[in-house]
């Protein structure tokens, strides 16, 4: 039996004995992973170092701070997540008990990618133990040293339970082939079908956290200055391998140079006149993707940057200028320090030019105006929009996170991640009296029985725990008239 096997069954069997069901227990674990980012936040800012050349606080800035976040809040809202929740009732139930009760799904499989490989790995695991899952963990084999941290994690988690398997491509095909209850990926979207088709061998269902473009529209009516500067940050972090970072810009011919140049500011503000000496600036994860990004740049006007060192994976922030549509450069994800700016002669032009394309996974608008961003937002589709900013929104619990179309399927973030790994069950608890009144939907169907079926189940009724008394009282007052007035 293969080692990826192995490990299914074990998180199989782990799980079948019920142990992470009780809400103490999914506590204790999500306990035991905080102490994990706690206890070896050396190890993983040092192994970042090595794959990405994150600096440490870059490290806990955008992998840590996030993760310890969602144990934070799982940790204090566990209890309601998992509680039964009212819904509301029509009048033929109004004296039962109806509730959602989410339940664990079983096993699930976490394939993460490489880019914040501690953050998009965990973060999904936060969902998986909230919701009383066992689940076996993929880290990607590219981040080869944080992988290595990873495999730490059967010291602090219950190893049936959580178990880790590192490896590349052959062990993740190998893991494909098992049967899940979820399969939460993150990656690219080659692969993201091979992971659907995958799953559908066993209809299991999947999350596809995948990437794009990512649009940036300045309107001519804002703050340029502002603008360049949070979207400098949200590009050129991590090196631009980012899914959310903004992929290219669209402008009108007239601000073209102005946010060239301002671009360049802060470039040199951010990162100084020598990135590649610079702390905060990273590197490219390897030479396969240095080679992919380079080649991108053939045929565009650089304006900003293009020094590249191959022998350290090095490519200096870069703006392309009056970038064509058709140029190699705008046919996929950059997912790297390039930025191109293609010229549009304004909003309506912005709109047809993203909506010609792929649902992208973040769209932001810069403008001052309500007008353009709320256009922005009726007339496009995309995973989530942001205006005035880059990135932020992947910090907010309250906001679901995932794609559309070929951005993804699927959210995560907060509650939405447990319930995602949840499956929600629709319960309802009759009692066996009062079947007087249930007499109206058997046969004979007469239209005296259709118009009071139409009565009792079309009237929905919001029914909290503290209207539940008044509502039988009313039932008790309506059964009297039913058995009175219709049954008798
Ligand atoms: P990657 O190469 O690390 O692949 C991800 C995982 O897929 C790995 O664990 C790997 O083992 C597995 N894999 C790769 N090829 C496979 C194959 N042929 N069969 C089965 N499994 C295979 O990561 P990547 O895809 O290069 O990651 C970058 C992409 O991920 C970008 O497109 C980016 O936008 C996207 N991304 C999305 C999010 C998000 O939250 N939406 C976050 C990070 C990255």
């Amino acid at each position: 039996m293969s080692q990826e096997q192995l490990a299914v069954q074990q998180a199989r069997r782990a799980f079948l004995t019920g142990r992470s069901k009780p809400l103490d227990f999914r506590l204790q674990q999500l306990k035991n992973l905080k102490r994990f980012i706690t206890e070896r936040q050396k190890e993983i800012t040092d192994a970042l170092k090595k794959d990405l050349n994150k600096s440490e606080n870059g490290t806990k800035f955008f992998e840590i701070l996030g993760l310890e976040g969602e144990i934070n809040l799982a940790l204090s809202k566990l209890s309601d997540w998992a509680a039964p929740r009212p819904v509301k009732k029509n009048l033929l139930t109004i004296a039962d008990e109806v509730f959602v009760q989410p339940e664990p799904l079983g096993v699930v499989l976490i394939i993460g990618a490489w880019n914040y490989p501690i953050a998009v790995t965990l973060q999904p695991l936060v969902g998986a133990i909230a919701a009383g899952n066992a689940a076996v963990i993929k880290p990607s084999e590219v981040s080869a040293h944080t992988a290595k941290v990873m495999e730490l994690l059967p010291h602090y988690l219950d190893p049936e339970m959580y178990p880790v398997v590192t490896g590349g491509v052959p062990e993740t095909q190998e893991l494909l082939k098992q049967r899940f209850d979820h399969i939460f990926y993150t990656g690219n979207s080659a692969v993201g079908r091979l992971i659907m088709e995958a799953a559908a061998r066993h209809l299991t269902p999947v999350t596809l956290e995948l990437g794009g473009k990512s649009p940036c529209y300045i309107d001519k009516n804002c703050d340029i200055a502002v603008a360049c500067r949070r979207i400098t940050w949200g590009k050129y972090v991590n090196c631009g391998q980012t899914c959310i970072a903004p992929d290219y810009i669209l402008c009108e011919p007239s601000i073209q140079d102005k946010v060239v140049s301002e671009i360049r500011k802060c470039i040199k503000e951010f990162y100084t006149d020598d990135p590649k000496t610079f702390t905060d600036y990273g590197r490219i994860i390897n030479q396969r993707h240095f080679k992919r990004i380079m080649a991108l740049l053939d045929g565009c006007t650089v304006a900003i940057g293009g020094e590249n060192d191959e022998s350290q994976c090095y490519i200096a922030p870069t703006v392309l200028k009056d970038v064509k549509p058709e140029s190699k450069v705008m046919q996929e994800e950059i997912f790297g320090p390039v930025l191109p700016v293609v010229p549009v002669n304004g909003v309506n032009e912005a709109i047809q030019f993203i909506n010609e394309r792929e649902k992208p996974l973040a769209l932001y608008v810069f403008s001052s105006s309500n007008k353009v961003i709320n256009q922005m937002i009726k007339e496009t589709s995309s995973g989530g929009l942001l205006a005035n900013d880059c990135l932020v929104h992947f910090t907010l619990s309250d906001l679901p996170f995932g794609g559309v179309g070929n951005s993804g399927t699927g959210r995560y973030h907060g509650q939405y991640t447990f319930d995602q790994l949840s499956h929600l069950r629709g319960c309802l608890i009759k009692k066996l009296n009062m079947e007087r009144i249930n007499q109206m939907r058997y046969p004979p169907h007469s239209e005296k029985k259709l118009r009071w079926a139409r009565m009792l189940l079309l009237k929905q009724v919001n029914v909290s725990r503290w209207s539940q008394l008044a509502h039988a009282a009313m039932l008790a007052v309506l059964a009297v008239f039913v058995v009175k007035r219709f049954l008798r």
